[in-house]
């Protein structure tokens, strides 16, 4: 039913004119998301402070209109796409940073605060958020604990819900709630904040994060491995963690990355090769110098051709930026893109990539591989357009299989971007009926109108 413009009265009265949009111009802003579907919502507020989230909260669970949370729309799988019109809650405009411990080595942020600003502010106090999504320059705190954000830190320090300590949100009927600690440790109740981080908005709408911070470490080195074979590159990855080093990134790239890398930026990535591993290590300056040798040492013994050292200024930075424009830069090899992230036990990589080598093959599909490895986490996309509808339905096919593959191989479907609405229809893959029913339970406790960002994660 579309919103009545008494509706729209009432939210002019709470966030006055200014912060609520209406015109087609403006909606069109929040349409979107890093999937490239689009779904306008009715409107869209734009709250700054928890009081005033809790109000439209209350006001639409009272009228039933849907409300969809949204920190930068970066999600990967529509999570933030207002499927059903409705409200739109943008949290961009709940930007501060309100606390840094360097005692107790812990920090309190808005959800709107973009994730590189915060951790550049840590470190500005010599002190280390680790998480680092590719897209930390411009994802949110809310969005990254939203979908428990990973990233190529993750394989030695842990994805965001490891530096979670605890929340405030609030639910639908606009009750705020104050979940987990700020100490280093708490057992008390159940852990709603584990529940709460993952969730993908469907639970609670996150107003303030508390998490816990690292001191700053003193010295990082970072190494290109070159490969002609790419299952030396995927065996590489399992023989680091048997050599005992423990990497802070392990990433890798296949050949049809590192073609669609260069065609974008010119980073000196090398085209000829069949794969790339960037690892890096980080420390203090005499256990990194140890590390990174060792780790150059078995990159070397698996075959790689060449190990780059990337330590002179400027190179390291270059080298990650490559990395982190591939996204975008697969564009290049078709406008609609399936992105699919699954994880593999690490040791299954190279049966993972040997399978997706065989799928190109097989079906002539745009196929490009890049990921988070040290974690057996892949992003496997597929480029075409989707508007031929054989092409579709081979891509979709290959997801089927991909997606079979990944399972049998004791995966799962998705290590960081979610279910959101792209991976829905494959949710009981991987879920069993009576799993599924207990989470089913636990969003209609906390959304029993099922007014918050409704159409996500569950199959309809
Ligand atoms: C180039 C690129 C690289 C990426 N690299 C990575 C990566 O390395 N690792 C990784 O994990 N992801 C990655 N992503 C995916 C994406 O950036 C993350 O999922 C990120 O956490 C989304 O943050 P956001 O602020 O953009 O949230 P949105 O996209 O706006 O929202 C994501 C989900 O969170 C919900 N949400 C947002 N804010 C709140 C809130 N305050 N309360 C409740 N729910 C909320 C939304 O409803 C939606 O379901 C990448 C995306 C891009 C475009």
């Amino acid at each position: 039913m579309p919103i009545s413009s008494a509706f729209v009265a009432e939210l002019n009265r709470i966030f006055g004119k200014e912060r609520v949009k209406t015109r087609p111009g403006d909606l069109a802003a929040y349409a979107y998301d890093g999937t490239g579907r689009e779904h306008p919502p009715e409107v869209v507020v734009f709250p700054e402070s928890t009081a005033e989230v809790s109000k439209v909260m209350a006001l639409c669970d009272e009228r039933g209109v849907p409300v969809t949370p949204r920190g930068a729309g970066t999600g990967m799988t529509g999570g933030s796409l207002p499927l059903s019109g409705g409200l739109v809650l943008a949290l961009s405009g709940m930007d501060r940073i309100l606390s840094i411990d360097e005692r107790n080595l812990t920090a309190k942020v808005e959800p709107g605060v973009v994730t590189a600003d915060f951790q550049a502010a840590v470190e500005e106090k010599g002190l280390f958020y680790p998480p680092d999504p590719g897209s930390a320059a411009f994802s949110t705190m809310g969005g990254n604990a939203a979908e428990c954000a990973g990233g190529p830190r993750a394989v030695k320090y842990g994805v965001t819900r490891d530096y979670v300590l605890g929340l405030e949100a609030v639910i639908p009927g606009g009750a705020v709630i104050r979940t987990g600690v700020i100490t280093a440790k708490g057992v008390v109740g159940y852990d709603l904040t584990r529940l709460l981080v993952g969730s993908e908005g469907t639970l609670a709408v996150i107003t303030a994060v508390n998490v816990r911070l690292l001191p700053l470490p003193a010295a990082v080195s970072t190494l290109c491995a070159v490969y002609d074979r790419m299952e030396d590159a995927a065996g590489t990855v399992a023989a680091l963690f048997a050599a005992g080093i423990v990497c802070r990134a392990i990433e890798y790239m296949d050949r049809a990355a590192l073609l669609a890398s260069e065609t974008h930026l010119s980073a000196g990535l090398p085209t000829d090769a069949a794969a790339v591993l960037l690892l890096e290590v980080d420390g203090d300056p005499e256990s990194v110098r140890r590390e990174a040798g060792l780790a150059s040492e078995v990159c070397r013994k698996n075959a790689a051709r060449e190990v780059i050292s990337a330590d002179r200024p400027g190179e390291a930075a270059i080298l990650w930026k490559a990395r982190k424009s591939l996204s975008p830069a697969l564009y290049a090899l078709g406008p609609d893109k399936v992105n699919e992230d699954i994880v593999v036990p690490r040791t299954k990589i190279p049966e993972m990539v040997a399978k997706i080598e065989d799928i190109r093959r097989r079906t002539g599909l745009a196929l490009a591989t890049f990921g988070h490895a040290g974690d057996g986490n892949m992003h496997v996309n597929i480029m075409l357009d989707r508007s031929d509808p054989a092409a579709a339905a081979a891509a979709d096919a290959a997801v089927d299989e991909i997606f079979d593959y990944t399972l049998a191989l004791g995966g799962t479907l998705s290590g960081e971007h979610g279910v959101g609405v792209t991976k829905s229809p494959w949710l009981t893959k991987e879920i069993g009926p009576s799993e599924l029913a207990l989470m089913k339970g636990i969003k209609n406790l906390f959304d029993p109108k099922g007014i918050l960002n409704p159409g996500k994660i569950f199959p309809s």
